[in-house]
């Protein structure tokens, strides 16, 4: 829709995006440039030297729609020196359009994800613009010949939700599920193991309800033809729900070779009331019965998860309740927010009943809780050697690289030559609460 019409001619040479929230917006903001690209226009690494400035946004917490703001602010005076053209893609576009041009009359144009493939047009016309449409088929992008990381890629399967727990924007700002066809994932997976990488992440907001909108394919098959593609070496999936994690699934984990023995696995809260009015769709019980059933099968799976504490009605039997899931699993990693209202949700519309100093009180001790844990594990793990790939080298010290192993834990550790980008051995020799240290183990080297 267009809002102003400009006769102005407008011609970019120049972009800078900047990306807040997940990995499926660092892989849009991926998606975004090669358009960009595709249209001539070059990476500037400061918005100062560009002439096209997208900021890429997330609204899964109020905090990130706050930095937006911010940054929008701050980019107020630098648009009256210079002839720039703004746009804002994702989430928050998509949720806050007319607020985004209110409180930042700056800006020339807001995509909501569902309109990426619309973005030459709206960089050039020099319009004022909104596109947030929603298409119930699956629009493919193209694929980004450059990626933030030369090792590891995200690659979207799906996008959407259809499960509207009640805390969350996701359904309405990505909209409803829509699965990528299973050929051009294969596609662009052999691509990248064609040009050296080595893992790929599979994403999507509920990867595990994934079909091939053809075959019916699912996402155990997709698995399995991953798994076949040569010079890959690792495959994760995320994010899965448990109402839709399954034995099967868990069989693909066990005996696929290059599928990771990790599982991100959102339990969100320990108490089925909490559990109930979040509209999550499993108990606590049931909940626990997958995570025995993924550790029979997989017996060294590293598990992380989501809690979210304060939600309304939360009462602190209720979050001794998600201690106790905490005890009880043993989480290698958690990912812990404080409750906050977003817009259009179904809780949003419950009494904000917790204080904000109860939330910030039952998030301390529940990361404290969870930090021991972590503390312990990694203890344990001093002295064992271990297969890391290396996706990160210090700019200060050229002896000191960081990676990731198969549990997807950071290993920081020092190397005599350069293994960025490789796979290599390395003995744990320190620990913290979230991450562990390590050195160089060479082959023939005893450990
Ligand atoms: S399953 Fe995940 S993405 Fe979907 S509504 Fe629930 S929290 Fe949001």
């Amino acid at each position: 829709m267009t809002l102003v019409a400009n006769t102005k001619h407008f011609s970019p040479h120049t972009y800078y995006i900047h990306t807040f929230g997940c990995q499926m917006n660092v892989n849009d903001s991926e998606h975004i440039a090669e358009i960009l690209h595709q249209a001539g226009l070059r990476p500037a690494n400061s918005p100062e030297k560009s002439d096209l400035i997208i900021i890429n946004t997330c609204a899964v917490r109020e905090k990130s729609e706050e930095k937006l703001f911010s940054f929008l602010g701050r980019l107020k005076t630098y648009k009256k020196k210079k002839n720039i053209r703004i746009g804002v893609t994702g989430c928050v576009a998509q949720l806050r359009r007319e607020e985004i041009f209110r409180k930042a009359p700056h800006v020339d144009f807001v995509v909501g994800p569902d309109n990426y493939y619309r973005l030459q047009e709206l960089v050039f016309s020099g319009n004022k613009e909104v596109a947030t449409a929603w298409h119930t088929d699956w629009r493919e992008l193209p694929t980004p010949l450059k990626r933030t990381s030369p090792i590891s890629a995200y690659v979207t399967i799906m996008e959407g939700c259809n499960n509207f727990c009640t805390y969350c924007v996701v359904p309405f700002t990505r909209g409803r599920e829509k699965y990528r066809p299973l050929n051009l994932i294969l596609d662009e997976i052999k691509k990248l193991a064609d040009s050296g990488y080595q893992e790929i992440h599979l994403l999507g907001q509920n990867v595990n309800s994934y079909q091939d909108p053809e075959s019916g394919q699912d996402l155990v098959d997709l698995l399995e033809r991953v798994n076949q593609i040569e010079g890959l070496q690792w495959i994760r999936f995320i994010t899965s729900h448990p109402r839709n994690f399954h034995r099967r699934l868990a069989e693909a984990m066990a005996h696929l070779e290059k599928v990771c023995h990790q599982l991100h696995l959102p339990v969100q809260a320990g108490s089925n009331k909490i559990l109930t009015l979040m509209k999550r769709q499993y108990t606590r019980e049931e909940y626990l019965e997958k995570i025995a059933l993924v550790r029979e099968l997989v017996p060294d799976v590293s598990l992380s998860t989501d809690i979210i504490v304060g939600f309304p009605g939360e009462e602190e039997e209720d979050f001794e309740q998600t201690l106790d899931i905490l005890r009880k699993v043993q989480f290698d990693n958690i990912f812990s927010f404080r409750y906050s209202p977003r817009p259009r949700t179904a809780a949003a519309r419950l009494p904000d009943s917790v204080p904000l100093e109860v939330k910030r009180e039952r998030l301390v001790r529940l990361q404290n809780w969870q930090r021991n844990i972590q503390l312990a594990k990694h203890k344990a793990l001093c002295g064992r050697v271990m297969k890391v790939l290396c996706t990160g080298r210090s700019k200060k010290d050229p002896s000191q690289f960081s990676g990731r192993n198969e549990a997807y834990q950071v290993i920081n550790f020092a190397s005599p030559r350069d293994v960025f980008g490789q796979f290599v051995q390395v003995k744990i020799i320190d620990y913290g609460p979230y991450s562990l240290k390590g050195e160089l183990v060479e082959s023939g080297e005893k450990s």
